[in-house]
């Protein structure tokens, strides 16, 4: 999620839930776990400035890229240690749009560790077919946006043909939106109750720098769906936007409560959360180390199983 807004340097308030965490039980706990590499970051974008194999879209040059090169062995050196050994890898749609080529060939060399969320042209009325096509190569989510000029974005042809598509396959509607957009996917959720549906990054609440009660209301609102889950992720981008985004943690809470540990999960949004003064660890630590109300076996959920569940079942 590229963000280009400026950082809030507001003085941090402290969060209004208690956070916990040492610096040498974190340690600790990143050092055991990097053994086992048990975590799966559910989100997290790979690209290569090398076009000769790879083509960007019409528009785009290697001097877009920033950084130039994320290959999936630059993610894997600051995930790794962290304990991270899988990743859902998400189709960056500026750079490629729907040219899924990149992301496919990281998984065919490396089944075990990705699993892909693709982008189809979903205009097209026959999207389901590509979507069925893409699922032997990987391909176990879909990302979805609202559309320049098209009002009703989830009632297109298209869309519809993915939504019902999804709830055969089990592919995820993988929803990149703001809080506005929230009522849309409450509506396109009761059209298609069996369709599994992933919230990518809160719903973008807070992007402005202010996490608004309304929009944590709507978004926890969804809940009422069962097949609806949401990424907690992007912190970079997200209220103060910085490091150890405590300020986040009421937010998460709310979720939690609303959701559970099944329906939530963690995800870095890699290479942004590299940016300025942000890291892997400070990302996957406010999950791992610093949220005081979950237990372990949840605090599992979060880092591990849910995205197991949702985007590494068999194909
Ligand atoms: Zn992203």
């Amino acid at each position: 999620m590229p963000d280009k807004s400026q950082i809030s340097r507001r003085d941090a308030l402290a969060a209004s839930v208690a956070v916990v965490g040492s610096t040498t039980l974190a340690a600790r706990a990143a050092a055991s776990a990097a053994v086992k590499a048990e975590w799966i970051d559910a989100h997290s974008h790979i690209w290569t400035s090398d076009t000769s194999v790879f083509k960007l879209q019409p528009g785009i040059t290697v001097e877009d890229l920033a950084p130039k090169d994320f290959t999936a062995k630059d993610l894997m050196a600051v995930a790794a240690p962290q304990g991270v050994g899988r990743v859902v890898l998400i189709q960056h749609n500026v750079f490629h749009g729907a040219d899924n080529s990149y992301l496919i060939d990281a998984w065919r060399q490396q089944p075990d560790r990705f699993r892909v969320v693709a982008i189809v042209d979903d205009l097209r009325s026959n999207a389901g077919k590509a979507m069925r096509q893409l699922f032997q190569q990987g391909v176990t989510g879909l990302r979805i946006r609202p559309r320049k000029g098209i009002t009703d974005w989830l009632q297109t042809d298209g869309m519809i043909n993915m939504w019902k598509t999804a709830a055969e396959t089990r592919q995820s509607m993988c929803c990149l939106m703001n809080p506005e957009h929230i009522a849309e996917v409450d509506a396109a959720c009761q059209r298609h109750p069996d369709t599994p549906v992933v919230i990518d990054h809160f719903a973008r609440i807070g992007v402005d720098g202010t996490v608004r009660e309304k929009d944590v209301s709507a978004l926890s609102g969804l809940a009422k769906h069962k097949h609806v889950k949401v990424k907690i992720s992007a912190y970079y981008a997200l209220g103060k936007k910085r490091p150890p985004y405590h300020d986040l943690v009421p937010m998460i809470k709310r979720l939690f409560e609303a959701y559970g540990a099944d329906r939530l999960m963690w995800a870095s949004d890699c290479p942004y959360q590299l940016t300025g003064d942000n890291s892997y660890e400070a990302s996957i630590a406010l999950i791992r180390d610093h949220i005081d109300f979950v237990s372990d076996k949840e605090r599992r959920k979060l880092l591990r199983t849910t995205a197991e569940q949702t985007f590494f079942y068999n194909q």
